[in-house]
């Protein structure tokens, strides 16, 4: 199965793919984790990346894109994949879709959990406090949830004009939220 997740950051994304993905025994495809390995490794990828990434901005399409197209050639995601953090506007949408096509792996679905804004930044300011990630400061949150807004909001529009998504209620405790996703990947 191939299934893209949505959803705000701070939306609990990470979290379930990691749930699914082992339910489903597919892969779990985080370009924000994959980009993070970039910048410890300090490759070329990783230092273009990291000033925009602690700015709480998009990385480039192209550099994504093609981070990502290496990652789907990789043998793990024959089986199917989540991919959480791509696409993150209509840009990368249709630049998916295209990829998508060519290696003949069509998503199957797309799910958007859904978390209320004020939810979200409580959220995030408590995982600031936990987790110390470079990118959670109040200043970088804001841009990231003006970036949601402004780019990725489009994408879930997108996805429901064409008939390819779900909308799964996020607020809850973790399993519950994992419970209502496989339920709602069992109506495929
Ligand atoms: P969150 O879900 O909290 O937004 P991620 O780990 O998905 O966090 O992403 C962290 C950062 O990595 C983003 O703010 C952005 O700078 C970069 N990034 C991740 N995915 C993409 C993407 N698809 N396109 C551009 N930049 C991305």
């Amino acid at each position: 199965m191939r299934i893209v997740f949505l959803g705000a950051p701070g939306s609990g994304k990470g979290t379930q793919a990691t749930n699914v993905k082992a339910a489903l025994a597919i892969a779990h495809i985080s370009t924000g984790d994959l980009l993070r390995e970039q910048v410890r490794a300090h490759t070329a990828l990783g230092r273009q990346a990291k000033a925009v990434m602690e700015a709480g901005k998009l990385v480039s399409d192209a550099l994504v894109l093609g981070m990502l197209e290496a990652r789907l050639a990789e043998a793990d995601t024959a089986a199917g994949f989540i991919l959480d953090g791509y696409p993150r506007n209509l840009v990368q949408a249709a630049a998916l879709d295209a990829l998508l096509a060519r290696i003949e792996q069509p998503l199957d679905l797309v799910v958007l959990i859904d978390v209320p804004n004020e939810l979200i930044v409580t959220r995030l300011a408590g995982r600031a406090a936990e987790e110390g990630r470079q990118d959670d400061t109040p200043e970088t949150v804001r841009a990231r949830l003006q970036i949601y807004a402004e780019q990725t909001a489009p994408v879930i529009e997108f996805y429901r004009r064409g008939n390819r998504l779900v909308v799964v209620d996020g607020v809850g405790d973790m399993a519950a939220v994992s419970a209502r996703i496989l339920a709602a990947l069992r109506i495929l």
